[in-house]
């Protein structure tokens, strides 16, 4: 059930869409569905998918168009609509790309009028049609109260504090923390690519300490305002708030971030430093890192020399964006020393390394999939990553 209470516990997802997907009717039928509450039990004990389950989306750039079309590949969750405070490109785009837009505010609709942009409501109206909203506003938006009033679940994104909801989520370390859950945050790109590679050093070979320096990107290829474009800026706050970041999802991890920003657009770097607490040889942490979800293998000595070759890698992988959604490391850049000090450079590419936890923690919140497992396998699967992991 939504945080709001009585509209969603009408919401069973259970009620099967016959003509989507079903060839045989439901064991128990239409009612047993009904009295299970949410769908998930019927469709785990069945096998059948249930209906799809409302998403909508506030906030359409960087992060909110890719996490939209994400969702619109899944077949257990819907994109019902998308809102915008602006009737600007990316708006005309969701249009012609067929999602329903809202205007934000009602005070946003006549620039949507006078634009030309046409529009079915406002973000109230949208947040009624919908089971879960992915907030992919700027930061410190403020639209909590609007999803409670409304009884919807909400994802918020990293520039949001973990106290917002009090559960931060990553799909391979605490997935199933996040079932039935109403409030969620998918931390930032960066703290998500540490979470990606240290919760399975932690798991198989136990962490004593970790020190990441990251070289952060300026800001997104499609922002020509932010900077900076011939510097680099130190991040004076000791530890970066990345480190605490991390330990929302890892509460134990021992780890301390140092971060500068540099003139690029395209990813951030990572060079991390881990004491292990058992001896291992950099086999094994390969090993350890091709059993975990989305990360990536490049080697220098493929000419990999930079994040610019890593971005045609991408560009070659022929997916939307040229998005990488897994973390890139560098094979032939893991070196242990005296048997427990690790050092490691990973990449980071920020438009869309969430973009997977998202649909995740979608799938875990309105409980559609139990198993974080599945979950992870299936986003993977739609979005085509992991054909060459651990290559
Ligand atoms: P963005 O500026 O690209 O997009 C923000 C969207 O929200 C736009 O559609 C804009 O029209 C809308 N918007 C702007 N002001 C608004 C307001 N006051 N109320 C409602 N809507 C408003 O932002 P983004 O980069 O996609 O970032 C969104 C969230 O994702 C932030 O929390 C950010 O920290 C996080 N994030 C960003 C990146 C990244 O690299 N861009 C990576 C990971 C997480």
């Amino acid at each position: 059930m939504g945080p709001g209470g009585p509209r969603r516990a009408s919401g069973c997802y259970g009620q099967i869409t016959i003509t989507r997907t079903l060839a045989e009717p439901l064991p128990g039928g239409l009612d047993a569905c009904a009295a299970k509450g949410f769908m998930a039990d019927a469709e785990f004990q069945s096998g059948v998918p249930a209906m799809a389950a409302k998403v909508a989306i506030n906030g359409y750039g960087t992060i909110g168009k890719r996490v939209a079309d994400a969702v619109a590949l899944q077949d257990d969750m819907e994109v019902v609509g998308v809102s915008k405070m602006s009737p600007n490109f990316e708006a005309r785009l969701a249009v012609e790309k067929g999602y329903a837009l809202y205007a934000t505010t009602k005070d946003a609709l006549p620039k949507f009028e006078k634009a030309g942009i046409k529009v079915h409501g406002v973000l109230e109206d949208l947040l009624k049609e919908s089971d879960l909203v992915v907030d992919a506003t700027p930061e410190e938006s403020g639209f909590r109260p609007a999803y409670e009033k409304a009884g919807v679940k909400a994802i918020w994104q990293g520039g949001e504090e973990h106290s917002l909801t009090n559960l931060s989520f990553n799909a391979g370390a605490n997935y199933a923390e996040a079932l039935g859950a109403d409030f969620v945050r998918v931390p930032s790109c960066n703290t998500t690519g540490l979470i990606r590679t240290l919760y399975p050093l932690d798991a198989h070979l136990g962490i004593d300490r970790v020190l990441a320096v990251m070289v952060r990107r300026a800001t997104d290829p499609g922002d020509s305002k932010k900077g900076p474009i011939n510097a680099i800026e130190p991040e004076l706050e000791m530890p970066s708030h990345h480190g605490p970041d991390v330990q929302s999802v890892l509460p134990k991890l021992n780890i301390h971030t140092i971060a500068v920003k540099v003139p690029t657009t395209i990813m951030h770097l990572h060079a991390v430093s881990v004491q292990l607490k058992r001896k291992a040889t950099s086999a094994q942490v390969l090993d350890a890192w091709r059993r975990a979800p989305r990360i990536k293998f490049v080697k220098g000595a493929e000419g990999v020399k930079s994040t610019a070759q890593i971005m045609e890698i991408a560009r070659d992988l022929g997916r939307p964006r040229s998005d990488l959604y897994e973390i890139a490391v560098w094979e032939d850049g893991v070196h242990v020393v005296d048997g427990t000090q690790l050092y490691y450079f990973q990449a980071v590419h920020q438009e869309s390394d969430v973009v997977p936890e998202n649909v995740d923690a979608i799938r875990a919140m309105l409980e559609l999939e139990k198993d974080g497992r599945k979950s992870i396998e299936k986003t993977e699967r739609t979005l085509g990553i992991g054909g060459s992991r651990g290559h």
